[in-house]
């Protein structure tokens, strides 16, 4: 399959660098990156960027012979505080961290599946011509809206592509295998397992409990075991 070809651009000043870091080195089968830097001139409105300037901005040195998207991202306020929005067509896309570093942060995900879940959402949106993908339902897919930004802690977790999704997908042509490879690289968006271990244990602290009693005696017993064999070994 012919890998998407997706320009990155980082706008302005970024206070996570090391996720770029992290998507140069990520490797997909459905798409490869080049991730370019570029200034923001002054806010428009004061507290960030409008649509105008940022399409202006995305779409200036876009080669699109070249790239078949481009995603902006930035720190900054976009118009009418989305995080993410549209800009021309189906390939130039930008998203904003603000506000979402924090809402991530407060639930323990990475902000790297962010990153990574906003780049499968319009790499799809490019792949599938003549289907909306949007949907206000919020169902952990790749494609809820988040009109609250809450949500993004959903789609930032543990994506999938939801029945409705997945049903619309199949019925335009796409790449061979497409829609397979996008549900594997999905599973890869998880939290860290210790995040996952620290809130079972918060969501259920008497089975952690009880886990952490029994697990004190099976290694208990174990040891004791261990140090009878020796023991036995060495006062032959
Ligand atoms: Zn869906």
């Amino acid at each position: 399959m012919k890998k998407t070809k997706i320009k990155i651009v980082k706008l302005g000043y970024q206070k996570n660098n090391i996720v770029f870091d992290k998507l140069k080195k990520y490797k997909s089968k459905i798409f490869e990156v080049e991730i370019f830097e570029q200034d923001l001139p002054k806010c428009d409105f004061e507290w960030g960027y409008s649509f105008d300037t940022l399409r202006d901005i995305l779409t200036t040195n876009f080669d699109e012979k070249y790239f078949n998207i481009c995603i902006g991202y930035l720190d900054a306020t976009i118009e009418n505080n989305l995080f993410g929005k549209k800009l021309k067509d189906n390939n130039v896309t930008v998203v904003s961290f603000y506000q979402i570093e924090k809402i991530l942060s407060d639930n323990n995900i990475d902000i790297f599946n962010f990153v990574l879940s906003m780049i499968y959402r319009h790499l799809t949106r490019y792949i599938v011509v003549g289907e909306s993908l949007s949907h206000s339902a919020t169902r952990s897919c790749l494609f809820d809206m988040c009109g609250n930004k809450n949500d993004v802690i959903y789609c930032s977790s543990q994506p999938i592509i939801c029945n409705i999704c997945e049903s619309k997908i199949k019925k335009v042509q796409t790449p061979d295998g497409y829609l397979a490879v996008l549900k594997k690289e999905l599973k890869r968006i998880r939290k860290h397992n210790y995040y996952v271990i620290v809130e079972a244990i918060k969501k259920h602290p008497y089975l952690s409990l009880f886990i952490g009693i029994i697990s004190g005696i099976i290694i208990g017993l174990i040891t004791n075991f261990i140090f009878e064999l020796l023991m036995n070994y060495f006062m032959r």
